[in-house]
Formats: structure tokens, C-alpha cells, sequence
């Protein structure tokens, strides 16, 4: 088990050493004692943080501060009053570090307050009147030990933690060796990550079996190395990696089709032909054309929506064809159908129905820009569609389950010539089946697109443009935060949709 030392030390004895000390972020940051000291804690050698304090953290202290740092702020000193514009004042400095808020008391609704200020992890005092450093050394050490982080020999420091599929319906967490770049490789150390409903689709066998792959394909970091040709990247920069990481040079590709690179669904290799994101590092071939530069304006936390919710939202609505003024259908508002929702009002549309029954969800549809919900359990979707149609049908529908039913409900409300398109990821079942009528026999110029998320630089740096611009804010559907030491329990949650899940963002350290 890793030991922390921890030594607050008088202000004045550190003042002398504080400007030579502090050129470089530090690991740790430290908010405490007389409410406005900053300590800064350097990890020396092997597993041991010592502790110096400087004073005042409105101050220059914060150097520009890096994205993998870590603060703390102890809010026994901080006055009630001064909490919000400090926390505030914080992440307007420090936007990608971690957050480590100490509470004197603890109480849920305080915890939510302090998640809504953007506190990436909110510790309570066990015993009143706790120093810091007690409480601070036992969350480190607790943090050490879901890392494995412990003597920092080289062979510990060369493996990482990594959150598997050990087999069909099986999780758990693998130490595996930290991957290196091929020359046009890229190597990222994650920071954000976010559990995506396919996830579960794949550990029940929807791709068949696998043995110890590591899941995730929803991820954000900060560039660790690059291969010898890779020209647009540099070790520290702050990238999205797309979900889908085509072959650039492949045949499909260069015919407009990279997300089939390599065949059908080829370009997705994340936690499907090759380890995916959920660990602290992965690798992205192809780096000049898979990842793109986040704009400091934007948040990790923002920023990994990127990889698949909107890119594949998004797509969604792209394909339907969405005339401006034109109705649309969405059958589901899961998070791909929500961000067709708004990538249908993005495009123009003039009438914009969800089909859901959850009421979060139905909720957020409406923040996205639905004009109109039906809850399909209470209501028959297909006569409601029409009615608000005036019997003639949607020009486009679109389907983001991957479920039989709505699929074939996409075809008949959607009018002659209108498109049908399909964002679902159908993982059940031999066939899917179309409701022949309604498909006008074949004829009735009903087509269907499908498509698999698009990734890419050009597509990154798009969607991360609407993004800057404020034009979405696509954190409303993060309902749940989790450390990466808890992604058992997230994706325990996420696999049975408990607790009212939409998306759980995972925080790595
Ligand atoms: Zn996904």
C-alpha cells in the first residue's frame, strides 16, 4: 500500500522556497488553513507528495494551470459566502484540473451543489474537525490504490488500469502494459470518458465473444506521445479522439466512406478489434487524421461528446435530408436521439415530434428543440405522428434505438418520397423486418440511409466549432459522474439504465 507523506509547513518558512519551487504545475494543489493558503504538493520520488505552501490563491500561484493537475479546496476555511465565486473563480483557472473539494459536513444536496461548480471529486470530513492532511492522505492513498499506483517501480510505472470485458457478460479491471505509438501512432493519456449504452451491447455479445478487451470508445486526453510521422500533434496537447478511427488510405475511405474502412463497420476499432478507452491510456492510429486540437474555450467535459453522441446524432439528421420548415420524427431520445433532435433543429426543421415514454428524457428533448412528444407506451406513435401531420407523414424519420418496432414505425409515418433514417444500433435479433404496405410495395421512393458515426479530424473539429460557438451544450445529458476507481458501479448503472441514467461521465486522474 502507498504512504503519503504530508507536511503543512509554515507559510513564512515556505515563502523562501515557494518561487523557486513553483516555475512548473504541480501534481496537487492545495486551497486550506487560513482560507486563502495554497500549498502545492510535487510528487518526489517514488510514491511520496511533499507539501509547500505558498500564500494566496487568487494569486499568480496558479501558474497556467495544466489539465492533469489536481486541486483541493478545503471548505472549513473558506467562508459560505465566498464558496460559489471561488469554486468559480477556479475552474475559470484551471478548467481541465481535477477538482478535490473536502466538505466539513456532509450532506447530498450540498454534494450536488458542489458538482454543479464543476468539483470533480467531493470528499467528507468522517470525523469533525479532521485536519486536511489526514483527510487529504487518505484519499490519495485511496486514489493510489485504484490506480496501482504504489512504489513507482519501472515495471509499475510502464502498466495501467484498464476496465475489460473478461468475457461474455463479464467486467472487471486488467493491469495491461501502457501501449507505445507506431510511427503514425498516437499514445493519450485519457481524462474524460463517457459510457456509451453500445458498451453493454458488446459485453452481451452483440459483436460476439471477447477475452480480456478493454472497453470504452468515448474519450478525451491529453496527447503522452506521437509517432515519428505524425506532424500535428505534440506530447500535451488536449485532444478528442473520434469513436471512429477510420484508415485514411483504405479504399472505403477515399470513396466517402471511412467509418466501412477496412470493410463493413471497419473503422471502428475502440473496444471492438482493438482496446478501447476505458483506461488511463490508448492508443489512436492514424493521429494526424483521428484526433483534433480541443479549443481552450471548450471543456473535456464538453468536449467528449464529440467522439459519438453528437457525431452520430448528428448523422442522423445529415441523412434524413431535413428540407428547412420539414417535419421530422425521432423514435427514441436516448442520447443519439436527443442529438438528432437537435441536430433535426440545427438543420432547419420546422416540426420536430420525440417518441419516448421516460419524462428526463422527454424533458430534454424539449430543451434540444422538440416541438412535440409522444409517449409511445401511453399513445399508438404512428397514429399520433399523422394526426400532427395532417395525415400526410414526416418527411424524414428518424430511428435511434435499433429496435424492430420503431424501425418499422420510422417506415410508415414517414411520407412517399421522405427518408428513413437509421441511427440504431440493432443488436437483436436475425432480421428486421419492413411493414411492406406501408412501404409502398417497394415503390413508394421511402428510402433508407443508415450510417455508423462518422469520425475524423475535419468531423472533430466541426462539431467542437458548434461547441466554441455555444451553439449546443451537450453536458444537460450528463446525469451521472463517476471516478474511474468507480466504473464497475457506472457501468452497472448504465447496463440496467438505474437511477435515471442518460450519459455517466467517467473522471480520470
Ligand atoms: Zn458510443
Amino acid at each position: 500500500m502507498a504512504r503519503f507523506k504530508l507536511a503543512l509547513q509554515p507559510p513564512e518558512v515556505l515563502a523562501a522556497v515557494q518561487s523557486d519551487l513553483m516555475p512548473s504545475a504541480p501534481d496537487i494543489l492545495v486551497i486550506s488553513n487560513d482560507g486563502l493558503l495554497i500549498s502545492s504538493a510535487r510528487r518526489a520520488t517514488g510514491s511520496r507528495y511533499s507539501l509547500e505552501i505558498a500564500p494566496d490563491a487568487d494569486h499568480p500561484l496558479l501558474p497556467p494551470y495544466s489539465s492533469s493537475g489536481t486541486i483541493v479546496i478545503d471548505d472549513n476555511v473558506v467562508p459560505e459566502a465566498h464558496r460559489a465565486a471561488k469554486l468559480t473563480a477556479l475552474r475559470a483557472r484551471a478548467p481541465h484540473a481535477s477538482l478535490i473539494y473536502v466538505a466539513t459536513n456532509h450532506s447530498l444536496a450540498y454534494e450536488r451543489w458542489a458538482r454543479v461548480m464543476g468539483v470533480d471529486y467531493y470528499v467528507s470530513r468522517p470525523i469533525e474537525g479532521e485536519s486536511l492532511s489526514l483527510v487529504l492522505a487518505r484519499f490519495l492513498e485511496h486514489r493510489a490504490a485504484l490506480r496501482g499506483d504504489a512504489q513507482g517501480s519501472k515495471a509499475e510505472k510502464n502498466t495501467m488500469k484498464t476496465f475489460v470485458m473478461r468475457e461474455l457478460d463479464h467486467v472487471g479491471i486488467v493491469d495491461k502494459p501502457i501501449p507505445e505509438p507506431g510511427p503514425n501512432d498516437a499514445v493519450v493519456k485519457t481524462t474524460r470518458a463517457l459510457i456509451c449504452t453500445s458498451d453493454s451491447h458488446t459485453i452481451h455479445g452483440a459483436i460476439g465473444p471477447r477475452h480480456n478487451l478493454t472497453l470504452g470508445h468515448e474519450a478525451v486526453g491529453i496527447v503522452h506521445e506521437v509517432g515519428s510521422e505524425v506532424n500535428r500533434f505534440k506530447p500535451g496537447d488536449r485532444v478528442v479522439v473520434g469513436a471512429i478511427t477510420p484508415d485514411w488510405g483504405d479504399l472505403a475511405s477515399q470513396a466517402g466512406h471511412s467509418s466501412q474502412s477496412g470493410g463493413a463497420l471497419g473503422g471502428w476499432k475502440f473496444a471492438n478489434i482493438k482496446d478501447g478507452v476505458f483506461a488511463d491510456y490508448f492508443h489512436v492510429n492514424d493521429a494526424d487524421a483521428n484526433m483534433a486540437l480541443i479549443p481552450s474555450e471548450v471543456s473535456d467535459e464538453s468536449a467528449v461528446y464529440c467522439c459519438d453522441m453528437m457525431s452520430t446524432g448528428f448523422m442522423a439528421a445529415e441523412n434524413a435530408d431535413i428540407p428547412i420548415g420539414g417535419a421530422v420524427a425521432v423514435f427514441a431520445l436516448g442520447p443519439v436521439g436527443l442529438m438528432a433532435v437537435a441536430g433535426a433543429k440545427l438543420r432547419g426543421a420546422g416540426l420536430v415530434i420525440g417518441v419516448d415514454s421516460v419524462p428526463a428524457r422527454q424533458e430534454l428533448a424539449r430543451y434540444y428543440g422538440a416541438d412535440l412528444i409522444i409517449d409511445h407506451v401511453r399513445r399508438d406513435p404512428v397514429d399520433e405522428i399523422m394526426k400532427a401531420t395532417r395525415g400526410e407523414g414526416v418527411d424524414a424519420a428518424i430511428e435511434a434505438l435499433g429496435g424492430n418496432e420503431p424501425f418499422q414505425n420510422a417506415i410508415k409515418v414517414t411520407r412517399p418520397g421522405g427518408v428513413i433514417s437509421n441511427a440504431g444500433y440493432h443488436g437483436k435479433g436475425e432480421f428486421v423486418n419492413i411493414p411492406r404496405a406501408e412501404w409502398g410495395v417497394g415503390m413508394a421512393e421511402k428510402t433508407i440511409r443508415t450510417g455508423l458515426c462518422p469520425g475524423g479530424r475535419l468531423r472533430m473539429e466541426r462539431l467542437l466549432r458548434l461547441l466554441e460557438k455555444k451553439k449546443i451544450d451537450p453536458t444537460r445529458m450528463t446525469t451521472h459522474r463517476f471516478s474511474f476507481g468507480e466504473i464497475e458501479k457506472a457501468f452497472a448503472t448504465m447496463d440496467k439504465k438505474l437511477d435515471g441514467i442518460i450519459k455517466p461521465l467517467i473522471l480520470f486522474d
